[in-house]
This record gives C-alpha cells, sequence and structure tokens, in this order.
C-alpha cells in the first residue's frame, strides 16, 4: 500500500510537459567514469605546476626560513586524500590504496633522477609502510643512506639525495574559490586562484606571499595578538603588507620574473570590485598593487648594485 502511494507521489512531482531523452545506465556510468578521470588528470596536472613552480621558492628561501626539512619531490596520497564518492575512481585510475604512496614525482626532483614512479611506496626499517616525510625517512636522507620502497610486491632500494627546503608543505585545495592561506605549517592553493593567475610568475608572488605569513610569524602573532586585544584583526592589515613585502623577494630570489606581477592586483580588482576602495581586514587591492611595484623598484636596485636580496628589516624593533 505505502509503495503504491509513494510511487503515486513521485510520478505525480516527476511529471513534466516535455519529452526527455532516454539515457541508458550503461551510458551513464560511462560519462560518470569519464568526467571522474578528467577531474583527476586536471587535479593532477594542477598539483605538479603548483609543485613545480613552490619547490624553488622553498629552496631559494632557505636561510630566511626559520623551519628547513629534507625534501625529495613526491605528492603522496593515499584513498582519505579523495572525497568518499571518488574515492573507488580514485583508486581504479589512481591506484590510491589505503596506506600511502606515490601519487606524482616532481620532474626534475631528487625522486625523479633517482627513478621513483607513482605508485611506489616507502618502507621503514621494519617493513611498515611510510610517508617521506616521516622521521625515520627524513634521517636515512640525511644520513645518505638507501631509501628502501615497494613497488608491485617487490622490495627495491634507492639512493636519493635529498634537497633542503623551507620546512613547509604545499597543497591544493580542489575549491574554486581564489584563495590561498598559511597556517604556519602549511601553504594552500586554492585551484580557483591556479586558475586565475597568468602564468608561474604570478603563482610564484602568491606562493611567496603565503611562505611570508609563515615565516614572519603571522600566525602565531595573530593568535597572540587575539589574545591580547580580543579582537586582534587590526594586525592583520600589516601582515598581509608586509608578506607581499618579504614574499616578492622570495619569488625573485628564486629566480621568477617580477615585472607586472603587480597586474594581479588589477586584475582581482575587475573580479571582486567592493575591495577596490575598502577592505576590512585586508590592505586595499590600490595599496598592494604600488606597494608590490614599490618593492620590486627597491629590489631591482639592490640587483643592480649588487647587493644580496634581503628584505630591509627595521633597524629598531618598534612595535607598531
Ligand atoms: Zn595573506
Amino acid at each position: 500500500m505505502r509503495i503504491i502511494l509513494s510511487a503515486l507521489v513521485l510520478g505525480g512531482c516527476a511529471s513534466v510537459s516535455t519529452q526527455l531523452p532516454d539515457i541508458t545506465a550503461p551510458q551513464l556510468s560511462d560519462e560518470q567514469a569519464r568526467q571522474e578521470v578528467l577531474a583527476f588528470e586536471d587535479l593532477g596536472q594542477q598539483q605538479h605546476r603548483l609543485m613545480q613552480v613552490a619547490l624553488p621558492v622553498l629552496k631559494a628561501n632557505t636561510e630566511l626560513c626559520p623551519k628547513t626539512r629534507e625534501d625529495i619531490g613526491v605528492v603522496m596520497h593515499n584513498l582519505k586524500t579523495y572525497p568518499k564518492d571518488l574515492r573507488p575512481a580514485a583508486m581504479r585510475e589512481l591506484g590510491a590504496k589505503e596506506e600511502p604512496s606515490v601519487r606524482l614525482v616532481v620532474t626534475g626532483s631528487p625522486a625523479e633522477m633517482a627513478g621513483l614512479k607513482a605508485g611506489d611506496q616507502f618502507l621503514t626499517a621494519k617493513d611498515k609502510i611510510t610517508t617521506p616525510t616521516a622521521k625515520v625517512i627524513q634521517d636515512s636522507l640525511k644520513a645518505g643512506e638507501d631509501i628502501q620502497i615497494r613497488r608491485g610486491g617487490k622490495k627495491m632500494d634507492f639512493s636519493i639525495k635529498s634537497e633542503t627546503i623551507c620546512g613547509y608543505t604545499v597543497r591544493l585545495s580542489q575549491t574554486s574559490t581564489i584563495n590561498a592561506y598559511a597556517d604556519g605549517r602549511n601553504i594552500t592553493m586554492t585551484t580557483g586562484m591556479m586558475n586565475f593567475v597568468k602564468n608561474d610568475d604570478e603563482l610564484a608572488l602568491i606562493v611567496g606571499h603565503e611562505l611570508g605569513h609563515n615565516t614572519m610569524g603571522h600566525i602565531r602573532k595573530v593568535v597572540s595578538n587575539i589574545i591580547l586585544s580580543l579582537g586582534g584583526t587590526r594586525y592583520t592589515r600589516p601582515f598581509e603588507s608586509e608578506s607581499d613585502y618579504v614574499g616578492l623577494y622570495y619569488m625573485v630570489r628564486a629566480g621568477y620574473n617580477p615585472d607586472g606581477v603587480e597586474e594581479f592586483w588589477r586584475r582581482l580588482a575587475v573580479t571582486n570590485p567592493k575591495h577596490v576602495a575598502r577592505a576590512k581586514t585586508h590592505p586595499t587591492y590600490p595599496n598592494r598593487y604600488l606597494s608590490i611595484a614599490a618593492a620590486r623598484e627597491e629590489i631591482k636596485a639592490k640587483q643592480a648594485a649588487g647587493k644580496p636580496l634581503i628584505p630591509n628589516f627595521k633597524t629598531k624593533d618598534k612595535k607598531s
């Protein structure tokens, strides 16, 4: 009785006036698989590009970073990396497993030169699967010992020469919003930002900016300011300007071209006009445009004079 009733109700709701095309179940599942593959391919390309741009920035600035770590240039994943609904496809298309494995090897990285491949799994001395950030791996990398890898059921030894980079992890978030974040440990870039930046120089500028929040201890300072002043957002504005300033040094030190990168802020103004005249917690776009252009001239003058590219620090520790 209940079944008939709900069928009637559904039938009533679902009735449309036009004759819609018939889609079969196999057609639907084929198309679903295709779209999943497209989404994974795009994610892989974006991830690769982000690492390719960010690693040189992290590498070129170790002397200005309070925290460093050993890196080999791989992106790891496991099933939990993906939203629940995508996990079967991640297993099928990308070979994602319960335990961490290599998702991609960055071109020109120590891992690539050593011959690592997607799907490889790192082993501890006790044959447990681990991540290359885990202490055991870090220790053996530093000591120059061979790293044990499991590849398709076989155990193999690889000699990998790691690189010292600033000690933060770069992550990609699959979100269409144009944004990037730093939390003191990570640098996160949205796919919206990846699609918005015009070239790798602009992407390096954003990576440098977020790195600046981490190296300058802004997160710690914001947290303590909030505790001290019960609403420390007024400190956010100078922190943003400071990250823009040091971030530009970071990108130039990594070999990226700063010419015209301030155009990023004009393009963002077109997308987001309400922030042109007024911004609550951040400096306005015109302010950021002009400040970045000014910092670039400062850097160019240092380059011309053969001076080291180190941001200018206040001589006395004046509290703002
Ligand atoms: Zn910021």
